[in-house]
């Protein structure tokens, strides 16, 4: 098949004939098919279903430390919980505090905290004219959100296969005072699934900001998200807590991570990562703010995974869940897109999602063609910082939730409806040619 960008003006309208006829076919069959957010199946939910009754009842809740886990104490989390959450992010249990069912409370706290009292008595940043944030982009809509909402400006930072543009980051952070944090999603990023280089993560511990205050938010949140065995072992990723100490920038990092995707999406445990300094205020703040998480979650969780190497055999039953998901979806786009000059797409190792980039001016279009016809895609923009993609071109394919049947059909509507939209986008570009 010849690039639909050297396709003449009559040979775009045969295609766009013939394809609109396979899009009415589809549309016609009432399909209501999902592939908008992260959200595991209920195949993988089901590979957790054990730890729902694992914990047996009175005589059988308390902590290797004689905690009961019914009762209240322990707010920063249960020892043996911290250890878990410590070994799957590589560092040891003290730099771990355990916290509830969402990584993304903490880090929604974490800046709201920043806000209201500040960083290690620095001014709040509340106080301050002016907060900026860098944010690789396309990143996670989640994490903008929360800046978003703060009254955080938003400063787009472009990320390549191996993290954020470092350059970038090194002088924005330098220059400017008022550049407190930058999100990082290092492992299997949302939505690209790229892996940070030893170099990027060595640059970012490295950073010299002109803040004192300023910090790095690592949501680990894919670090165990393996598709492939090999994966396991051959793309570790570096660990920042020890790398920021080695540049001598100890407390410059909160690292998130939480087990949302490893056992129930809504019902997992979580925890921030931090210097022992960081966690002292947040430990201040927690004494505020609640009598302590749901520790017989926390006792369920180790329970049932024991160590990291139930962790890891767990996350092996994942992939062969999802990976053949993933493949799936990278197969249709293959074959149906390959070659025409009209969109390029990520295939990951790891993690929840799948990149796509449209011809420029395109996602928005797309995402509704394909809505019309049954499709529920991630809102086009919504990588971007206030929903804004500057080309309209980026689109997050999350393909773990549809059954295998179901994912066939959203992969083909999905490339019809870049096809279609791109023979417009074409069309119209001829037409201003010619005008
Ligand atoms: N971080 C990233 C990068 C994610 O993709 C997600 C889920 N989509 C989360 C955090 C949410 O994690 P949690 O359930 O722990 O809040």
């Amino acid at each position: 098949m010849k690039a639909y960008t050297d396709l003449s003006m009559d040979e775009l309208l045969a295609l766009k004939n013939k394809l609109e006829a396979e899009y009415e076919d589809i549309k016609g069959k009432g399909l209501a098919l999902d592939m908008s957010r992260g959200k595991p199946s209920k195949e993988q939910l089901d590979l957790a279903e054990g730890m729902l009754n694992i914990v047996k009842g009175s005589g059988d809740t308390d902590t290797l430390d004689g905690l009961d886990c019914r009762n209240y104490g322990g707010p920063i989390g249960i020892p043996e919980a911290r250890q878990l959450m410590g070994d799957i992010a590589g560092v040891s249990a003290e730099h771990v505090i355990v916290h509830g069912n969402a990584s993304l409370n903490i880090m929604f706290d974490t800046v709201a905290r920043s806000f209201t009292h500040g960083v290690l008595g620095n001014t709040p940043w509340a106080k301050l004219d002016k907060v900026k944030f860098l944010c690789p982009v396309p990143g996670y809509d989640r994490h903008f959100g929360i800046t978003e909402y703060f009254g955080v400006e938003m400063i787009n930072v472009p990320m390549t296969e191996d993290g954020p543009d470092m350059d970038q980051v090194e002088k924005l952070v330098a220059e400017d005072e008022s550049v407190k944090g930058i999100w990082c999603v290092p492992k299997y990023s949302n939505p690209q699934g790229y892996t940070y280089s030893d170099e990027t993560v060595r640059r970012l511990a490295d950073l010299k900001p002109a803040a004192v205050d300023f910090r790095i938010f690592w949501d680990n949140a894919y670090c165990v998200h393996h598709l492939y065995e090999e994966e396991e072992n051959q793309s570790q990723i570096l660990e920042i807590l020890s790398e920021c100490e080695k540049a001598g920038n100890p407390d410059m990092v909160y690292e998130f991570i939480s087990t949302s995707k490893v056992s129930f999406a809504g019902a997992g445990i979580s925890a921030v990562i931090s210097s022992k300094a960081n966690l002292e205020q947040i430990k201040l703040h927690m004494n505020y703010q609640t009598i302590g998480h749901d520790k017989l979650n926390q006792l369920r969780h180790v329970r049932f995974f024991k160590d990291m190497d139930g962790i890891k055999a767990h996350m092996m039953k994942h992939a062969k869940s999802v990976r053949p998901k993933f493949e799936a979806v990278e197969q249709v786009l293959k074959e149906s897109l390959e070659g025409l000059n009209i969109g390029s797409w990520t295939c990951p190792k790891g993690g929840y999602f799948i990149s796509f980039d449209a011809m420029e001016g395109c996602a928005k279009a797309i995402v509704a063609k394909a809505k019309e016809a049954g499709l529920v895609m991630t809102g086009a923009g919504a990588t971007f910082p206030y929903g804004k993609d500057p080309k309209d071109s980026n689109i997050r394919i999350a393909p773990t939730l549809p059954t295998q049947e179901e994912l066939a059909l959203a992969a083909q509507i999905f490339v019809l409806s870049v096809k279609l939209v791109s023979i417009e986008k074409l069309l119209q570009l001829n037409h201003m040619n010619q005008g």
